[in-house]
């Protein structure tokens, strides 16, 4: 659809909504605007953006952080405890 089906203006360029109102030109872009959610949702650039768009941001990068670790694989996680651990008999019989 090239027009917005509430107030008739002209699509501009790639938005899936229009700006005014604030809906979607046509069932397509619905569709194609969530399956872009979707994939954002899965990346540092989305976390960043939805912890920007947070009032709390504190409280959002945390529930991000958990997130994040809750999707790392177990592997990963061994690493990097073993770092983490590795790092700590390193540093602390210098204190
Ligand atoms: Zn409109």
């Amino acid at each position: 659809m090239k027009n917005c089906p509430k107030c008739g203006q002209p699509r501009q360029g790639e938005e899936y909504k229009c700006p005014s109102c604030d809906v979607f030109y046509s069932q397509l872009d619905e569709l194609l605007y969530e399956d872009q959610e979707k994939r954002e949702r899965n990346t540092f650039k989305g976390a960043l953006k939805r912890i920007r768009a947070a009032e709390d941001r504190k409280q959002a990068l945390k529930a991000e952080l958990a997130t994040a670790w809750r999707n790392t694989p177990l592997k990963t996680k061994i690493v990097i405890w073993t770092v983490i651990a590795f790092v700590f008999v390193l540093v602390v019989p210098i204190f």
